[in-house]
């Protein structure tokens, strides 16, 4: 066996345990160690942020389709913005500035409804007719709009270092990190949580945060309970450096339609792309067929992106629920919820709405309640035994599998 594994140990007992150590389960275990419940330990199979949270693309957005949808965006920009003067670390976040395009008439009139429920909602966003885009996106094709909905406060942080700014807080904390250390099943006795079983042994607790991100469902069946939270391919590509992506001319852009979107990157452009067609499972290798198909479609939109070459190009496995809403609420067994057990999954927005699901579990897990978002219906029980959500899906989304 390597020596590493070998070193692993668990403490006996906890005050909280939370497993994954991806930015959900990472800032839910820091928040957790700010509520004075006692002993935190953060349980990761592998290394911290090796799953889907270093390999996102880092866009964050407060434009949703939902009020949770906005409400989790707001929050978490907020976080991100005042992490430095909380912290002394950021996670990189740079306020660029977002649009989302329209190109047909029912587009305008959806978002024109976004746009006064994200206002109601105190978001500063607006509607910008198509000559003021043209303006605002010189390196973007002219005349290819009908306008676009613009939240100026919208922008990305930078996954890796979003890594490294929670392995900091954590251990700034206080957090006990286990990595190496895999959750293989849940204790309860009585209906409630009395601890977790790990590759390293057994720790007491009563209460426990699972989280997984695109492995969540499996982290579930560990524990008896069933999470319709599934993962697939999703890739990105950062190109050559370009005057024409210089960040003043460059503002982030989502072209929900084509499921494409695009921020500065380096001196190039970092842009991603979804395929609706992708079958749900773990990614393993570019799709090139797929980014041909999508290449022409931003070599019309950002015209400089068919001159020049690429630096960087990555699939990887993206969460996704089948609402593509986050799920917050208690974990659910064969013979109900499990008190003292919860779930958290940002059903493929874990950075742009991380830091807010975080919190909102956190607070779940050490009082009952949360005042980030109204969880009444963000649980498991929203999903039927085949998984079907009761919840019309965030209209506001990468276009994820069926
Ligand atoms: C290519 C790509 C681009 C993306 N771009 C964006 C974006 O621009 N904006 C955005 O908001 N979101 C984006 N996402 C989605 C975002 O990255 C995820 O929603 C987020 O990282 C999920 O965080 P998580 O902590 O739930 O999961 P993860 O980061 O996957 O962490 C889960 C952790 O749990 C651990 N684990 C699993 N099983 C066990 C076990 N049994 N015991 C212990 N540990 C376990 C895993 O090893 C892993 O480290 C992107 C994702 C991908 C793949």
């Amino acid at each position: 066996m390597p020596a590493l594994l070998a070193m692993t140990t668990v403490p006996g007992t906890a005050d909280v345990v939370v497993v994954g150590g991806g930015t959900i389960g990472a800032w839910a275990a820091w928040f957790l160690a700010r509520s004075s419940l006692g002993e935190v330990v953060l349980l990761e199979r592998d290394t911290l942020g090796q799953g889907a949270s270093s390999r996102a693309a880092g866009m964050v957005r407060a434009q949703g389709g939902t009020e949770a949808a906005i409400r989790l965006g707001m929050f978490s920009r907020r976080f991100y913005a005042d992490q430095r003067a909380l912290l002394g670390i950021d996670s990189g976040f740079v306020p660029q500035g977002y649009f989302m395009p329209c190109f047909t008439d029912p587009e305008v009139e959806h978002a024109r409804q976004r746009i006064a429920l994200q206002q109601s909602l105190g978001l500063d966003v607006r509607w910008v007719e198509p000559a003021e885009l043209d303006e605002l996106n010189p390196s973007m094709a002219p005349g290819q709009t009908l306008g676009a909905s613009y939240a100026p406060g919208d922008g990305y942080v930078d996954p890796p270092r979003n890594v490294l700014a929670y392995t900091a807080a954590l251990f700034g904390a206080g957090v006990r990190v286990c990595e190496r250390t895999t959750f293989t099943g849940l204790l309860v006795e009585g209906g409630h949580v009395a601890g977790v079983r790990t590759s390293a042994g057994d720790v007491a607790t009563s209460r426990v945060v699972l989280t997984g991100g695109p492995t969540l469902a499996a982290v579930g069946a560990a524990a008896g309970v069933r999470i319709p939270s599934h993962g697939a391919r999703h890739q990105v590509v950062v190109t050559e450096a370009h005057p024409d992506f210089s960040p003043d001319r460059l503002p982030m852009v989502f072209d929900l339609r084509a499921g494409i979107y695009w921020r500065p990157c380096e001196g190039g452009v970092l842009w991603g792309m979804s395929n609706p067609e992708e079958e749900p499972g773990e990614a393993t290798e570019f799709d090139t067929a797929y980014f041909e198909r999508m290449r022409q479609r931003m070599a019309t939109l950002l015209p400089t992106t068919g001159k020049v070459g690429l630096r960087k190009t990555w699939a990887a496995t993206i969460d996704y629920t089948p609402d593509h809403l986050p799920i917050l609420g208690p974990a659910i067994g064969a013979d109900g919820p499990i008190e003292g057990a919860f779930v958290a999954a940002a059903g493929g927005h874990g950075m742009m709405w991380g830091p807010g699901v975080a919190k909102a579990i956190a607070d779940l897990t050490a009082s009952g309640e949360t005042d980030v978002v109204d969880v009444t219906d963000l649980g498991l029980d929203r999903f039927d035994e085949h998984g079907r959500s009761r919840l019309d899906p965030d209209p506001i989304s990468l276009p994820f599998p069926e």
